[in-house]
């Protein structure tokens, strides 16, 4: 720890994003804190654990300041005033962290919090982002194909190397936080974000679980919603393929021109064949509209970042000062 960094800051954080998880709460904190306890004694690193209720509509905060007064002494809790979103809360709870290390993960109990130990090791080994990779993972059918396909196309639009981009159990170096935290991007997504700054960085084997209580918080358009950002907020590639296939369908519409042009003067003018152009036009007025949308998502992006406004809102910090 350096020189500056006051005595009582803890040398781990762990940074949890809370919406909506009155049922499963309780049963994270009997496992998260003898964890964190046991992790204290093996490894010698003093820790805190940040909780961000991102604008939770059910009990969770309440939950949560319980469990506050219960272990004021390495639990902060920081209160959104709305929802922001899972990536907005980890960016709080990035800024409210103190530790060296950073060790974010999810509040349904997915990620056994006593995984904790292996990328806190890595971490002090001297890794500065440990990324995992869950064995056996227990989700949908549909999350899983839909996953691996998403984390296909990342591999080859952007330079971005994980094998696994979607487990949030991850670990950071306060160096990588801090650049993240300068980018002030509107929309992210924290992990690959965090994998562009990273000097040394390590993957590992986790376990992982089916949810413990509740339901995805995500829909299957918000799900939708993050993967544009993942692939407009780390390449422009999108775009680029998209004017080569307006190039080649250009050409192929001109030689179709050419040829029904040629056509019409050996043979006669013509009527047969009118539903192949239908087809053919239904198919052009698809990949147009296809082609403005993805546009408008660069677009809007661009829009939601010259506006500046605040990413998130917080509305009181339960901290002992
Ligand atoms: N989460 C959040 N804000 C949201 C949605 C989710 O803070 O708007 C939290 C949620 O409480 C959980 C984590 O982000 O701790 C991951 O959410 P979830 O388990 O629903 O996602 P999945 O595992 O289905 O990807
Ligand atoms: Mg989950």
């Amino acid at each position: 720890m350096s020189a500056t960094t006051p005595q009582k800051s803890p040398q781990l954080s762990i940074v949890i994003p809370v919406y909506n998880e009155e049922d499963g709460l309780q049963a994270l904190f009997d496992r998260l804190f003898p964890a964190m306890d046991r992790l204290r004694v093996e490894l010698g690193l003093s820790y805190e654990i940040i909780f961000v209720n991102d604008g939770s509509k059910d009990r969770s905060a309440g939950i949560l300041a319980a469990q506050y007064e219960l272990r004021p002494d390495v639990t902060r809790v920081v209160l959104f005033q709305n929802n922001f979103g899972q990536h907005m809360a980890i960016m709080a709870g990035f800024e409210y962290a103190r530790g060296e290390y950073i060790i974010t993960l999810d509040a349904d109990l997915q990620n056994p919090p006593e995984e904790i130990t292996l990328l806190a090791k890595q971490l002090v080994d001297g890794h500065d982002y440990v990324g995992t990779i869950r064995s056996n993972r227990q989700d949908s059918w549909f999350r899983k194909i839909a996953s691996r396909a998403m984390n296909h196309l990342r591999q080859r639009i952007t330079r971005i190397t994980m094998t696994d981009q979607g487990c949030m159990l991850r670990g950071y170096h306060r160096r990588i936080v801090n650049l993240v935290r300068q980018c002030n991007e509107s929309n992210t997504f924290i992990p690959a974000l965090a994998y562009t700054f990273a000097a040394n960085p390590t993957e590992i084997t986790v376990k992982h679980e089916e949810r413990f209580a509740g339901e995805s918080k995500y829909t299957l358009y918000q799900l939708i919603r993050l993967n544009f950002d993942l692939v407009t907020g780390f390449s422009v590639m999108p775009l680029q393929i998209f004017s080569i296939l307006g190039m080649l369908l250009a050409l192929g519409s001109g030689t179709l021109f050419a040829i029904l042009l040629v056509r019409r003067f050996v043979l006669g003018s013509e009527v047969e064949g009118v539903f192949t152009l239908f087809a053919l036009t239904f198919f052009l007025i698809g990949v147009m509209l296809f082609g403005l949308g993805l546009l408008g998502e660069y677009i809007g992006r661009i829009y939601q970042q010259v506006r500046e406004r605040p990413r998130y809102v917080v509305q009181t910090v339960l901290e002992r000062q």
